[in-house]
């Protein structure tokens, strides 16, 4: 066990400061400074190492916590990096963007504020890169089985480092020009910066994963002809088809969807050059919707030096405390306050679009919204409370309705449901050795799901070519943490 005493020694919360907004908001590092190793040792030692850790139920992966956390406050993180890495293959994408389930069903968090299990998890990590503790592990035999890994979000690499270190000959293929999916294209370096992505990546080609950048399948190679190139397929496509607003207006100038934004300023991040960027400079910006994806566009807004950001909500705004619907160790649904936010701008809840409003040279200039009232739980507009809030730029960030499924339905045939790709409890589709992993599977989720379904997947591709398997399988896709 951590310090026996720590929880009662330490009873405080405590996390590295993030950096001064005004210094923030000039640059696009990361938000949070780096973490002292005395404060999280310390904070690591508040684990109590309970009996039955409910955190390991709150972690999609089944991160070992009280494990790491006992390693980190005895000064051995050597071998902590070796616990959590035998469950999560990136503990520096989750130890920076997961929203943390396992803290809200940490049994301190009964009666204290809940270790800071996060942070710990990605000090672990940062240390053994510092440390060159990351090493690769290729496989010591090859099986001569080959897979093919479609998409390179993080369930498609969490597929592909299981696949290749059990000594299969594993193929990456990515339709964008470079490797990482969402981490790559989606997620605004403020949030993670690039070079974490790249390290990993290094230490899979390392291992032996191929990547294969700039290869659309479905397009530049038929499903049906990959099937046949190889022994088994992963489809990790991820679930990036846009939620739309169909209302009045929706086709002016100056109105997008998230993705098309956030994209463009993570191409720019990267040294490409972006012709008619569209950026947030100077104009009055609308967001529509209060996801991570809204919060992500807040913060791109509040770099590119908006002249204002507002964020719309539908709903209600939620509570900042557990309610009785969510008691521990359930995720409850609370009002969040993340960096983003934190940076400015207005966030309005109960707030229905219904139109676009033009100038005179066809460009959007204003929404007009309504309060929302809920009928028969219906949300709609509340008659007599329309107004306009001034707009150059609307940003859709409406969530997400499933896979981009067309060639894979045409030429595979494969049965969706609700957008998205349906497959049994081992992960395989209709077809035999084509399986699903991650978003396109389960809808528009998190990164940590991502890399549970990755390595689950994993094994059931694994028992298939070899009819058995010692790769783990922390998931099944029915499977849901608590609350999540
Ligand atoms: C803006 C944004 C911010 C987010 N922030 C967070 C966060 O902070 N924390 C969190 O936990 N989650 C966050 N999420 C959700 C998280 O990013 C996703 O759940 C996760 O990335 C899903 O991983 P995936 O591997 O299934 O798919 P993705 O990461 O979506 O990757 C799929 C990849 O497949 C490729 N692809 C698709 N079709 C083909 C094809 N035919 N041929 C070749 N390649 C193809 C795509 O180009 C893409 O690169 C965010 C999502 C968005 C949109
Ligand atoms: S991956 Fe997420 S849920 Fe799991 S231990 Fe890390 S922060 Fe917690």
């Amino acid at each position: 066990m951590a310090d026996p005493k720590g929880f009662l020694t330490t009873r405080e919360r405590e996390l590295p400061p993030r950096r001064p907004v005004a210094i923030r908001l000039m640059d696009w590092k990361e938000v949070y400074e780096q973490g002292d190793t005395a404060t999280v040792r310390k904070q690591a030692g508040r684990c109590m190492d309970c009996g039955i850790p409910f955190c390991h139920q709150g972690c999609p992966l089944g991160n070992l916590i009280p494990e790491w956390n006992d390693l980190m406050w005895r000064g051995e993180g050597r071998q902590a990096i070796e616990r959590l890495h035998a469950t999560n293959n990136f503990p520096e994408f989750t130890g920076r963007l997961c929203p943390a389930p396992c803290e809200s069903s940490c049994v301190l968090g009964i009666n204290q504020p809940a270790v800071t299990i996060k942070q710990v998890e990605v000090s672990i990590i940062d240390q053994a890169f510092a440390n060159d503790w990351v090493e690769p592990h290729p496989p010591e035999r090859l099986t001569g089985k080959t897979v093919a890994v479609v998409g390179s979000g993080p369930a498609g690499l969490a597929a592909a480092q299981q696949l290749t270190r059990a000594g299969h000959t594993v193929a990456v293929f990515e339709r964008d020009d470079r490797i990482g999916g969402l981490l790559r294209y989606g997620i605004p370096d403020f949030k993670m910066e690039k070079k974490h992505l790249e390290s990993r990546l290094r230490q899979m080609q390392a291992e032996g994963t191929r990547f294969r950048a700039n290869v659309n399948i479905g397009v530049d190679i038929s499903w049906p002809d990959l099937r046949a190139r190889y022994d088994a397929v992963v489809v990790a496509t991820g679930a990036l088809v846009p939620r739309d607003l169909p209302i009045p207006g929706r086709d002016l100038a100056g109105v997008h969807f998230a993705m098309e934004y956030l994209v463009q300023q993570n191409r720019v991040g990267a040294g490409d050059t972006v012709h008619d960027q569209i950026t947030a400079e100077g104009k009055h910006v609308v967001v529509l919707g209060g996801g991570d994806t809204g919060a992500d566009c807040i913060g791109t807004a509040h770099r590119q030096q908006a002249l204002s950001v507002t964020n719309l909500a539908i709903g209600i705004q939620p509570p900042t405390e557990r309610t009785e619907q969510h008691p521990w160790p359930m995720v409850p649904n609370l009002f969040e306050v993340s960096s983003a936010h934190e940076e400015g701008g207005e966030r309005i809840f109960l707030a229905s679009t219904i139109e676009f409003l033009a100038n005179e040279m066809g460009e959007v200039r204003a929404i007009r919204v309504a309060e929302t009232e809920y009928i028969d739980g219906r949300r709609v507009p509340r008659a007599g409370t329309e107004r306009e809030i001034p707009a150059d730029l609307v940003l859709l960030a409406l969530g997400f309705t499933g896979t981009e499924g067309q060639s894979l339905g045409d030429q595979l045939r494969l049965p969706f449901e609700r957008g998205n790709v349906e497959r049994d409890d081992d992960y395989q589709t209709s077809e035999a050795g084509i399986f699903v992993a991650g978003d396109a599977g389960r809808g528009q989720s998190l990164i940590v799901w991502a890399i549970a379904e990755g390595r689950a997947a994993a094994a059931s591709v694994d028992r298939y070519l070899e009819g058995e398997t010692e790769l783990p399988s922390p998931v099944r896709p029915t499977d849901r943490a608590i609350g999540i």
